[in-house]
């Protein structure tokens, strides 16, 4: 019989589940799919298996354990259940892990109530990682089950860079400081651009630019995250698709007295109704890209808000890097949007950077430069993988 093979990857929100089935011979997916609306009317599981059609199905499912059950019964349909000998482990992102993990952990009682003790400092993800924990460990306790936390690689962070400059005691008595999240993106692409570039992760300098729906940028030196722009929350640095990403923290007084905003209200503005959909109703770049098409001044703004953002990042990575070997774009828009790599890197010729319009116009899941040849910097896009990469830390850990 081969030994334990298989790693289910979970990502639990507070009202969906995704989740990803890999075998660690080769990486390849065996299953992906996806629960929503758990707890609320119309719950509805979508699962895909490799070599199967997709299936979906419409049931109640009142918590996390109904929807964990729900998919453990696809699974098993696909003769993959989790009570199967191949599997190895569960690998569950977490989204903080404060500064006490710096590396995946194997998940014990203790493991757990320290991340508990992280939910004031996460309130919105924490709670729904913890809830998909219970629930996994409930259905196979004997299974080793590992936490990847969104945190991690940014631990590595200089105090310079990770302090924010206001009262010592106050910040440390309330672990207010820069933490970074989608580390495990800025950890897998800086690594792959590493090798894109035919080279090992402690050789290169890369900035990494994460633009999905949430925006990150990080400056990597030699395999180290030393600067990232989000911060205490994912709120901060990037304009994103619904975030504003940085503001003055005045603006949230000003609210508070002169409009009268709770803080609740103010959470709810900066998070869900600024960023690209505050600014044009939209925050899909295909949308936006369309709307600008048809001379949409609104969108046009949008656009170039959210550009203009970005060039500062770019420019003050290249500062803080002192030498940078390549830019990366991944994540949604920055693997699908040429227009968005073009604007970003126009008139960044001074920094060694440009794009090759043709290179640039080109689609595809590759990994690929997109910079002209002989370029001091390259630009490159490197399709992101978190669940691949969760699936092997867990593998690694576990196997050792
Ligand atoms: P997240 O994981 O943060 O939800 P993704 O990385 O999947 O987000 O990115 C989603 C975003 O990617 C969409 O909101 C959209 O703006 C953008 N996107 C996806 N496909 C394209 C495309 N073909 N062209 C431009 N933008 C795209």
């Amino acid at each position: 019989m081969t030994s334990p093979h298989r790693v289910l990857v979970l990502n639990s929100g507070s009202s969906s589940v995704k989740y990803q089935l890999l075998d660690m011979r080769d990486g390849s997916r065996l299953a992906v799919g996806l629960v929503e609306r758990i707890g609320e009317h119309g719950s509805r599981l979508v699962h895909t298996p490799a070599d199967g059609e997709r299936r979906e199905r419409t049931a109640p499912m009142a918590g996390h354990e109904a929807a964990l059950r729900a998919v453990a019964a696809e699974l098993s349909a696909d003769g993959l259940g989790l009570d199967s000998p191949g599997l190895a482990a569960i690998g569950h992102r977490v989204v903080h892990g404060g500064l006490r993990f710096t590396e995946p952990t194997v998940i014990t009682d203790e493991v757990l109530a320290e991340v508990e003790r992280l939910v004031p400092v996460a309130p919105l993800h924490n709670p729904a990682n913890i809830v998909g924990i219970r629930t996994a460990r409930a259905l196979r306790p004997d299974l080793p089950q590992v936490a990847v936390f969104d945190t991690a690689f940014h631990t590595t962070m200089p105090e310079h860079a990770a302090r924010y400059a206001i009262d010592v005691e106050t910040a440390d008595a309330h672990r207010i400081r820069r933490y970074g999240f989608h580390g495990t993106s800025h950890a897998y692409v800086s690594r792959e651009t590493a090798r894109l570039l035919g080279k090992d992760p402690s050789e290169v300098n890369v900035i990494v630019l994460h633009l999905g729906n949430g925006a990150s940028a990080s400056a990597v030196a030699g395999g180290r995250c030393v600067d990232t722009s989000m911060g205490l929350t994912p709120l901060e640095g990037l304009v994103m698709g619904t975030r504003s990403g940085d503001v003055d923290p005045a603006v949230t007084f000003h609210l508070r007295r002169v409009a009268g905003m709770s803080v609740d209200e103010i959470d709810e503005l900066l998070n869900k109704r600024s960023g690209l959909v505050g600014l044009c109703g939209d925050n899909d770049m295909r949308e936006i890209r369309r709307r600008i098409d048809e001379g949409d001044e609104r969108a046009r703004l949008a656009f170039d808000i959210y550009v203009h953002r970005l060039k500062k990042y770019i420019g003050a990575y290249c500062a803080v890097l002192g030498r940078v070997d390549a830019v990366t774009f991944t994540a949604g828009v920055g693997e699908n949007a040429a227009p968005v790599r073009e604007a970003a890197m126009e008139g960044l010729e001074i920094l060694g950077l440009a794009v090759d319009a043709e290179l640039n116009a080109v689609r595809s899941g590759e990994p690929r430069l997109i910079s002209p040849a002989g370029s001091r910097v390259a630009v490159a896009v490197v399709p992101t993988d978190e669940e691949l990469e969760i699936a092997r830390q867990t593998y690694s850990l576990v196997n050792n």
